[in-house]
C-alpha cells in the first residue's frame, strides 16, 4: 500500500509512521509536513532509513505541493492540522486555514487523483462539551472553541466529499492524547517538563474540567483498524477509558515528579473552556475489534520517564510553547 501521511511529523503522526512502517513493512509511505513550530524532523529519524520512506516538505494549502504529493497514493492519513485550543482563541486564522482549507485542498487531490481511503483524523472536541453520558457517532456537532470548530468543518467537508463525490472517506474521532513526542504546550508534555524542571505549573479555574486519556500508540492503532477496515462515509470513535479531572491528572504527575502541591498555580480559567468530552467508543470495539492495551498508570509513569530521559528533544522547543 502507499500511503500520503500528512502531519507525519508531529506527536500523532510520527507515531503513527513509525509503529506503520514497524508492523506493516511493505507499505509505503510519503510524509508531507509544513515543520511548523509543532513538527519536529527527528520524531521521523527512525525510520529516516526505511526504503518504504520518503518526506517531502510541503504546506497542505499548496494545491501543486498537495498534487504532487497524492499522485500514485492508494490512501491518505490526515493528521496535518493547527491543533491547541489556547492558540485558536489567540487567533482562529491559522486554524481556518490549515485545518479547512488544508483539508479541502487534500480532499480535492484524493478525488483527481483516484486515492482509494481519505482518513480524516479528528477529535471529540467537535461534539462541544457533555455532563453526563457519552457522544456516540451520530450526535450533531456542537463546537465550541475555534480550533473545534475548524475540525468540524473539515469533518463535515470530508463527509461531504464522500455523499457528493463518492470519495472512500473514513473519519476517526478519537480523544486526549498522551505520551513521548508530545509538544510541550498541551497539559502533560508542559506540566511534566516544568515539575521536571522545578517550576510551577498553571491550572486552570477549579482544575474540574474532565477528559478521556488515550495513549498514542493505541491512538494509532485504532487509526490502522480504521483505515483497513473502516466502512466508508462512516465515523469511528477512539477512546481511552480513563477519564480524570485535569486536577487529579494534575495530582499524578505530581506524584510521578515527586513535586510537592504547592507548584500549582491556580489561573484564570480558559474562555468558553469545556467541561468534559466523553466518547462511546463501541462501534470501534464491535466492528474491528479494537481496545486500548496501555494501562493509564503505566503509559504516563513511561510518558513521565520518557521526559525525563529526552531534555535535549524537548529544552528547545519549550520557548516556542504557549500556556496550557
Ligand atoms: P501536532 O501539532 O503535534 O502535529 C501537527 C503536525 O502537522 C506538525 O508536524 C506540523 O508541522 C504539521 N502541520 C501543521 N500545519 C501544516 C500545514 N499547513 N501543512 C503541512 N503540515 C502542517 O498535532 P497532534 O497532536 O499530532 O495532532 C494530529 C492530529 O490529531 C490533528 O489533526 C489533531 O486535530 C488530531 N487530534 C489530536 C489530539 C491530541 O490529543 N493531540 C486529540 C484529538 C485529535
Amino acid at each position: 500500500m502507499r500511503l500520503l501521511v500528512t502531519g507525519g511529523a508531529g506527536f500523532i503522526g510520527s507515531e503513527f509512521v513509525r509503529g506503520l512502517l514497524r508492523s506493516e513493512p511493505g507499505t509505503r509511505v510519503t510524509v508531507l509536513d509544513a515543520l511548523t513550530y509543532s513538527g519536529v524532523a527527528e520524531n521521523l529519524a527512525p525510520v529516516a532509513d526505511h526504503p518504504g520512506y520518503r518526506f517531502v516538505l510541503g504546506d497542505v494549502c499548496d494545491p501543486d505541493a498537495v498534487d504532487r504529493a497524492t499522485a500514485g497514493q492508494d490512501a491518505v492519513v490526515h493528521f496535518a492540522a493547527e491543533s491547541h485550543v489556547d492558540r485558536s482563541i489567540a487567533g482562529a486564522g491559522p486554524f481556518v486555514r490549515t485545518n479547512v482549507l488544508g483539508t479541502q485542498v487534500l480532499l480535492d487531490a484524493a478525488l483527481r487523483h483516484g486515492v482509494g481511503r481519505f482518513v480524516q483524523v479528528s477529535t471529540d472536541e467537535v461534539y462541544g462539551s457533555i455532563a453526563e453520558g457519552s457522544w456516540t457517532e451520530d450526535q450533531p456537532l456542537a463546537p465550541n472553541s475555534p480550533y473545534a470548530a475548524s475540525k468540524a468543518a473539515a469533518d463535515l467537508l470530508a463527509l461531504a466529499h464522500h455523499r457528493t463525490h463518492g470519495l472512500d472517506v473514513v473519519v476517526t474521532r478519537c480523544t486526549n492524547n498522551y505520551g513521548p513526542h508530545q509538544f510541550p504546550e498541551k497539559l502533560i508534555p508542559l506540566f511534566t517538563t516544568r515539575l521536571i524542571d522545578g517550576g510551577t505549573v498553571p491550572l486552570y479555574g477549579d482544575g474540574r474540567q474532565v477528559r478521556d486519556w488515550l495513549h498514542v500508540s493505541d491512538h494509532c492503532r485504532g487509526i490502522r483498524l480504521v483505515l483497513h477496515g473502516g466502512e466508508p462515509g462512516e465515523v469511528y470513535h477512539i477512546g481511552g477509558g480513563t477519564e480524570l479531572s485535569n486536577r487529579e491528572l494534575t495530582g499524578l504527575l505530581l506524584d510521578a515528579v515527586g513535586a510537592d502541591p504547592d507548584r500549582v498555580v491556580p489561573v484564570p480559567d480558559r474562555k468558553g473552556h469545556d467541561l468534559r468530552y466523553s466518547l462511546d467508543d463501541g462501534k470501534i470495539r464491535e466492528r474491528l475489534g479494537y481496545a486500548p492495551r496501555v494501562p493509564f498508570a503505566e503509559g504516563l509513569a513511561a510518558t513521565v520517564d520518557w521526559y525525563r530521559a529526552n531534555r535535549r528533544w524537548w529544552e528547545p522547543l519549550t520557548a516556542a510553547a504557549a500556556p496550557a
